[in-house]
């Protein structure tokens, strides 16, 4: 890949990261005016409901900053644009639409029918591995 592309990309998931870490101190400050919230408010259920979609959105942020920083690793040691499992190229119009792609289509394809079939267990190592991150 050529180095002007790559400092594009880099430059890019750098942008995002500063973005996700800004939205994310955001979101934490909200869930510390909660109690207060819950005290003044009689509709637990609502809450609740709200509090478990900020987690869920906060799950996901952490997930997609994991990848950044894992692309920005991948662009420090050279091996941003390969296919972490074949080895292939990814393919510059694929990383274009999809810059955190650690897989070519081939691979990719792959993943997902097997991802597929075990998507509840996926689930449920992502909380975990958000738990460790945060
Ligand atoms: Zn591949």
């Amino acid at each position: 890949m050529e180095r002007e592309t790559l400092h594009r990309f880099k430059a890019l998931f750098e942008s995002k990261r500063e973005r996700l870490l800004y939205s994310g101190k955001l979101v934490n400050e909200e869930f510390q005016l909660r109690p207060e919230d819950l005290s003044d408010e009689a509709d637990l259920t609502s809450s609740e409901g709200e509090t478990g979609m900020r987690m869920r959105l906060r799950n996901r942020e952490a997930l997609f900053l994991k990848k950044i920083e894992d692309a920005l690793d991948r662009i420090a040691q050279g091996h941003f644009g390969s296919c972490t499992d074949c080895g292939d190229d990814i393919g510059l119009k694929r990383l274009e639409v999809r810059p955190t792609a650690t897989l070519c289509v081939d691979c990719k394809e792959g993943q997902e029918r097997s991802e597929q079939l075990h998507i509840d267990g996926h689930r449920f190592k992502s909380l975990g591995a958000k738990m460790k991150f945060v």
